[in-house]
């Protein structure tokens, strides 16, 4: 048993009831690898920005949980080393299907973690998000929950339809469960096709496809039953199309992929959402420099020569997204 307190971590209670009063929402980035833990912790470091590092079980699949523990405890004195003196960093487990897997991970230093039973029915989410809750709180570790379901695919999470979170469900759930946050299903959705050509329109200008607005009536329903309480958004790449065309133009084949406006996101940063996932930018910003790399120089074969570059596309969108839709640079000095 490790406590997330000894590694210099930490929970996501302070971090979310200063996001919503502030009016600002918290990065939450999936790592699966070196380079992009690096790109996270320099962005959130020249920032000044609290950040969420988030661990799926196929990040644990792909990289070892216990590798990611120590490399989680080496980012905050990576982070230190910038020059951040007070790192607010969070470890979290990104969509825990099981009471096994939140156990395991509140044991080895996680400072939060989410339990989605989201797929199973009402009174059964309950049972196993209170399970957990029980568990973690006895180690201070916060808990998100999940109401609601999200269409598209993340690791081993898929569905094809989604279901808005249903507001009159929300202060029996957050009761009767104790957890922390909440994430609900408002439109958002995991992958860079959020959405079929069918269900957006096209801009007759460029070509390219617009998505259906985000439910904010669903979004307004629940923070009018739940005042002040910590709502998370997942599913929330932009997907933007300089790194699609990037993609694309080196040989890549991303037809119309398609994520959540921007201004959509920052307007929800604004209200009580204070955690905003984001995973397929950065794995488009990755792919897209490396792919650039490949195309111009055939020859390079020295992994430090496209994992950099793929490296400084990261940061630099997560900078963007820390300063231009979040809003929450300066918010951890
Ligand atoms: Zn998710």
């Amino acid at each position: 048993m490790v406590s997330f307190k000894e590694l210099g971590l930490v929970n996501t209670r302070e971090m979310f009831a200063k996001a919503i009063k502030g009016g600002y929402a918290i990065p939450a980035f999936n790592f699966n690898n070196m380079e992009q833990l690096q790109a996270i912790i320099k962005a959130a470091a020249e920032t000044k920005s609290p950040v969420i590092l988030q661990v799926s079980k196929g990040a644990r699949n792909y990289a070892n949980q216990t590798l990611l523990r120590y490399m989680a405890q080496g980012a905050v004195e990576y982070a230190k080393e910038l020059g951040w003196e007070h790192p607010q960093i969070c470890l979290h487990l990104d969509h825990g299907d099981s009471f096994e897997l939140c156990k395991s991970c509140v044991d080895f230093g996680f400072s939060s973690v989410m339990i989605d039973a989201s797929s199973l029915p009402y009174e059964e989410n309950i049972a196993l998000t209170k399970k957990v809750v029980d568990y973690a709180h006895q180690f201070d570790v916060t808990v998100e929950a999940e109401l609601g379901v999200l269409a598209g695919v993340e690791d081993e999470v898929a569905s094809e339809v989604s279901h808005y979170t249903k507001p009159e469900e929300v202060v029996d759930f957050a009761t009767r469960t104790g957890c922390d946050s909440l994430a609900i299903s408002i439109g958002t959705s995991h992958g860079a096709y959020k959405f079929t050509p069918e269900q957006c329109t096209r801009d007759p200008q460029t070509g390219r496809l617009v998505p259906p607005p985000l439910a904010f009536d669903v979004l307004d329903a629940v923070m009018e039953k739940l005042p002040g309480f910590p709502i998370v958004l997942h599913g929330s790449s932009s997907v933007p199309q300089e790194y699609v065309d990037m993609i694309n133009k080196y040989g890549g084949k991303l037809p119309d992929a398609v994520g959540i406006p921007e201004e959509q996101l920052r307007k929800a940063a604004k209200s009580a959402v204070c955690k905003i996932n984001i995973d397929s930018d950065s794995r488009l910003a990755f792919t897209a420099a490396v792919r650039k790399v490949f195309a111009e120089k055939p020859a390079e074969f020295d992994p430090r020569k496209y994992c950099g570059p793929a490296r400084d596309l990261m940061t630099e969108l997560y900078k963007h997204k820390i300063i231009n839709v979040l809003g929450s640079d300066g918010k951890a000095e």
